[in-house]
């Protein structure tokens, strides 16, 4: 939107001074200088701005911040749902290096590196998860329900995943969605699946098909996944509606391949279904380098993937402020938890299985804070880089600025 279309300019009091790039980061909004305009960028949505709305430092001034805020731009959607996050399994079928689960790096070379330790959810453990989350909704007056399949490989446990979206049914509106490795997702279970409220699925690709198959291996053999994967995506898409959100992940291994994935994956998969996105992986402690820095090169070649992915159907989505997270984002788990298949609680995806980190289960509840308080951490906050903090702003924001210009050039925004 433009600010221009901002109403209800008189329900706030106007700021007196102008608001300055730290001070909005603080809100977590951002404001961009584009080609021809200016982004604001809230946790309440996005807007263009013009040069007379930003001061010659790069900050916001007093009207404009006005409008903003009197429009909403400042301020979070309200939570609608509870957002359940369950490991059906903490096992995997496949044996990726860098995955935050492995405790340390295969030291023969293989495809086995060593991970958390395996547990697999049962009936009864989905019994005190469902009586857990009624209590926790009822506490924040919730009335919808939205899991997580998660795992390890959650259909490892296909039995698990079916059973969990089931029940959970009876106490509340129901849906779901499952980050998977998609190579047990046969048409049978995502229609099972789908029956029960999975509306989509996020499946990973390491680079194009010979990057992908020297990384995202087969356990047990060391096996390629690459062409299994699509044709699985293309057979469940057959007899289902399902939507998928594709992540590739980005490394100094995959770097070269990904203009040449893109093309392969439009040509493969109903691109009109699929929302594509690129993301560079980084060190959890497990001891896989990835060598890529953040710099021009690299911003650049994110922004040819994203116009490409836009030119063959792909959806890509539009960059937004700094939202909180509903499920690590509060240190209380106030909106929503993460549970391992042993009913054990964390406090975000990547702590969930590990030792040392619980802070809770779901038959006694949270623990005390006094006693849990470092492990209450957020996805990212595990993830080490060699670059500073400002770098990675700047290339987040070289990237989305231009996202931004393109889709606004392009009239999709
Ligand atoms: S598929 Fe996912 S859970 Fe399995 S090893 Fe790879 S990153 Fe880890």
């Amino acid at each position: 939107m433009s600010i221009d279309q901002a109403t209800g300019a008189d329900r706030q009091a106007a700021p007196t001074t102008p608001t300055a790039g730290t001070e909005l980061a603080a809100s977590g909004a951002r404001l961009l200088r584009g080609e021809r305009t200016w982004w604001f960028l809230g946790p309440g949505g996005v807007a263009r701005l013009a040069d007379r709305h930003v001061t010659p430092d790069g900050g916001l001034r007093p009207e404009a911040e006005q409008r903003l805020r009197a429009s909403g731009m400042f301020t979070a959607a309200t939570v609608r749902s509870y957002a359940l996050t369950v490991l059906t399994s903490t096992h995997c079928n496949l044996g990726c290096g860098y995955c935050f689960q492995n405790t340390a790096q295969d030291l023969a070379g293989g495809s086995r590196p060593p991970r958390i330790a395996r547990t697999r959810l049962t009936s009864e453990t989905i019994t005190s998860i469902l009586g857990f989350t009624e209590r926790r909704m009822a506490a924040v007056g919730l009335e919808r329900l939205r899991i997580l399949l998660f795992g390890g490989e959650p259909l490892l446990n296909p039995r698990g995943c079916l059973e969990l979206l089931e029940r959970a049914a009876d106490i509340a509106p129901t849906s779901a969605w499952m980050i998977s490795n998609a190579t047990l997702l046969t048409p049978s279970l995502a229609r099972r699946l789908h029956d029960r409220g999975l509306t989509s699925v996020q499946v990973t690709f390491d680079g194009d098909r010979d990057d992908h198959d020297r990384i995202r291996v087969g356990r047990a053999d060391g096996s390629g996944t690459f062409d299994k994967i699509v044709r699985n995506i293309v057979k469940a898409s057959e007899v289902t509606p399902l939507r998928w959100t594709l992540r590739v992940n980005v490394s100094q291994e995959t770097f070269h391949g990904v203009d040449a994935l893109v093309d392969r994956l439009g040509a493969a998969l109903d691109p009109t279904r699929c929302t594509l996105y690129f993301a560079r992986i980084g060190d959890v402690g497990v001891g896989y380098a990835n060598s890529l820095l953040h710099t021009g090169e690299l911003s650049s070649a994110f922004t040819r993937w994203q116009r490409r992915a836009l030119e063959l159907g792909f959806t890509v989505n539009r960059p937004g402020g700094r939202k909180t997270c509903v499920t690590c984002g509060h240190t209380d788990g106030r909106y929503g938890a993460v549970v391992s298949a042993d009913g054990t609680l964390a406090s975000c995806w990547e702590t969930a299985g590990k030792p040392d980190w619980e802070v809770g289960t779901v038959a006694d509840g949270y623990l005390p804070g006094a006693g849990t308080g470092d492990r209450w951490i957020a996805c990212q906050d595990l993830y080490s880089y060699d670059e500073d903090a400002r770098t990675l702003a700047r290339f987040r924001d070289t990237v989305d600025t231009a996202l931004l210009d393109h889709l606004h050039e392009t009239g999709r925004l």
